[in-house]
């Protein structure tokens, strides 16, 4: 009998294998007891298991390929470039351009938000927006333009980090009577790092106070010259107060628009990214989504991280009912299991039953990326990165208390480079401030792959636990050549993590006994933490080390273990020492290494 050839998921459960294979749940329970598996009809098994069990029901169980696209270590950046890659491109099309909002506290994102969203209302589109889903479209010379209505970089990084590329345009919201402040460099640092184009929104003009000539002096001082000096970069006097030049702006984004690939497949896989998610009482789960590929159409079956959902309805910035949704269109979505979070991206899927495979796999990839992202670079792991061909540039993030400080450490580390056998690695500043390492700076290390480093500057509260949730790496300094020392140091491969002593636990000494082949153990009782095997050991009598070495052998009872935690009873054998005395105390101990961070 030739074996009848079947597919199967990674982990699948008896009823479902039962029913792949037309057999009954009983058949498969007999079959899985037979080869010392006990399981009930709910039980999930491995592939391994059920293809077992399959060939003894006469068929040949293959692997089920899900997600092959997702398999490379860069997760969902490789899937979205992929996706993206993967389009046709003659089937491409043009779409309208995704514009977000950034700049200082103040400076007019929200106003200025707010009065591109009415002149399109006073256009005449009728009803107004009833619904505020944090995204807009308004149209300009026949054209669409789509703003994304969460002004700062907190959403736009956020979105970075989780590999969306949510924005085609940056606009810079710079105050004319303020000029360029500290978030406006580190926005402008934000959209560089993402290389989105950038438009200068030039705000404020009809105060009397604002001037104009100063700010873009500034503005050329960081880097971005106005076209009107020779230089690239758009820069639009407008006033949110007065409605004035917002025709300009509009004019200006599809100038830019004009100027940058902005390119989707209306016909194609469906995918975008996430920009809110809310659980409404009355409706279940409202995500807006932005789509950025593909038409999305009521009854699809999305994913989005670890959520999934048929679409059940769809609504449009003016809270009206749609049943499809084109590139570039931000729409409100009912139906997800869950609350997805902003930033992720979402795709469609075939059916719910793929929906749930692949979350069940990226959930389990979540808890390994988890462990992966402790292998963060730090200044000492860069060389290894190096030689290992992952990286070939040192970015840094530097944050200093004072000006002073600040200018000489940047200029000294942008002249830094070292040179291997396969050439340069150079160190880049992403970016540079004065005052406390935020959340900000955390969050742009995080998506830039980069390490801060603080000169006589601390992170506050929320930097610091997102540093630690990220591991991104924060070193703090106090002395400028120090600072400079390390990082060429790293550049060698010559820094070297500090070792220091953790204790484990301690166990005190009952009673000793002699045992021929291996010396004497001392029976113990763990009275402090645990007892590890693998660890090494001291032997302190009173305030005296007699011994330090490592142990031999360590039992519970009879059995050899691995740990004995504290109020268990044990035989420890250490290696090369016999000469236990009873209240002798075992230290057991492990060296870890430290980088110099906090
Ligand atoms: P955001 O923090 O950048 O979102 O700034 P807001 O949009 O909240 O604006 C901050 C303040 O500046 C508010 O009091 C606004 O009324 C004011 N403002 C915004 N745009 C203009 C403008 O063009 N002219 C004037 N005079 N005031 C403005």
């Amino acid at each position: 009998m030739t074996e009848k050839t079947i597919e199967l998921p990674g982990i699948i459960s008896v009823r479902d294998l039962a029913e792949k294979i037309d057999s009954s749940p009983i058949d498969i329970i007999k079959a899985l007891m037979q080869n010392g598996v006990m399981a009930n009809i709910n039980q999930q098994v491995d592939f391994d298991t059920a293809a077992i069990v399959a060939s003894e029901l006469g068929y040949e169980a293959t692997l089920e390929m899900i997600e092959q696209v997702e398999d490379g270590e860069t997760g969902e950046i490789a899937l979205w470039r992929r996706l993206i890659a993967n389009e046709d491109e003659k089937s491409l099309k043009v779409r309208p351009p995704v514009i977000t909002v950034l700049g200082h506290v103040d400076h007019g994102k929200t106003s200025l938000l707010d009065a591109i969203r009415s002149t399109a209302v006073q256009e005449g589109e009728v009803g107004g927006i009833t619904q505020h889903i944090s995204a807009y479209q308004v149209t300009h010379d026949e054209r669409l333009i789509t703003f994304l209505d969460t002004p700062g970089h907190a959403a736009f990084t956020a979105m970075r980090s989780r590999g969306a590329q949510g924005a085609d345009i940056v606009i810079l919201v710079v105050a004319a009577d303020d000029g360029v402040m500290p978030q406006t460099k580190e926005a402008y640092s934000h959209a560089k790092a993402a290389q989105v184009p950038i438009i200068v929104a030039l705000n404020k003009m009809d105060k009397d106070n604002a001037n104009p000539e100063l700010v873009k002096k500034q503005l050329a001082d960081i880097g971005l010259v106005p076209d009107d000096w020779d230089g690239d970069t758009i820069i639009v006097p407008v006033s949110a107060k007065a409605n004035t030049g917002l025709e300009d702006l509009l004019e200006a984004i599809l100038l830019v628009a004009d100027n940058t690939e902005i390119l989707a497949n209306p016909e194609g896989q469906e995918f975008g990214t996430v920009i809110e998610a809310k659980r409404n009482r009355a409706k279940g789960v409202e995500t807006t989504i932005l789509v950025q590929n593909g038409t999305v159409n009521i009854g699809d079956v999305l994913i989005a991280g670890t959520t999934y959902g048929r679409v059940k309805a769809m609504t449009d910035y003016f809270g009206k009912s749609v049943v499809i949704a084109e590139p570039s269109q931000p729409i409100s979505v009912m139906g997800f299991n869950d609350v997805p979070v902003a930033g992720d991206l979402f795709r469609s899927v075939k059916n719910d039953k793929e929906a749930r495979l692949i979350v069940a796999d990226r959930i389990e990839k979540q808890k390994e990326a988890a462990q992966a992202k402790s292998h963060k670079i730090t200044l000492e792991n860069l060389f290894d990165h190096v030689k290992a061909g992952n990286v070939r540039e040192l970015r840094l993030i530097i944050k200093a208390d004072v000006q002073g400080s600040l200018e000489p450490i940047v200029s000294s580390l942008q002249e830094m480079s070292a040179t291997d056998d396969e050439g340069k690695i150079k160190v880049t500043v992403v970016h540079s401030g004065t005052g406390n390492i935020s959340e900000s700076d955390v969050m742009l290390a995080g998506t830039s792959g980069a390490i801060v480093l603080g000169f006589n500057a601390k992170p506050d509260t929320a930097a610091q636990k997102t540093a630690e949730k990220e591991h991104v790496s924060i070193r703090y300094y106090d002395i400028i050549y120090r600072l400079i020392e390390d990082v060429e140091k790293a550049l060698k491969g010559m820094l070297q993590p500090e070792e220091k002593e953790v204790v484990l636990g301690k166990a005190e000494v009952r009673a000793i006994f002699k045992v021929r082949k291996l010396g004497s153990i001392a029976g113990c009782r763990v009275i402090d933490g645990e007892i590890r095997r693998n660890a090494k050991v001291r032997v302190m009598r009173g305030k005296k080390e007699i011994f330090a070495g490592e142990i031999g052998s360590l039992k519970h009872e009879k059995d050899d273990v691995r740990e004995v935690r504290k109020g268990f009873e044990c035989g420890i054998g250490v290696k090369n020492f016999s000469d236990f005395e009873e209240n002798d105390i075992i230290e057991c101990y492990t060296i870890e290494l430290v980088s110099a961070e906090l």
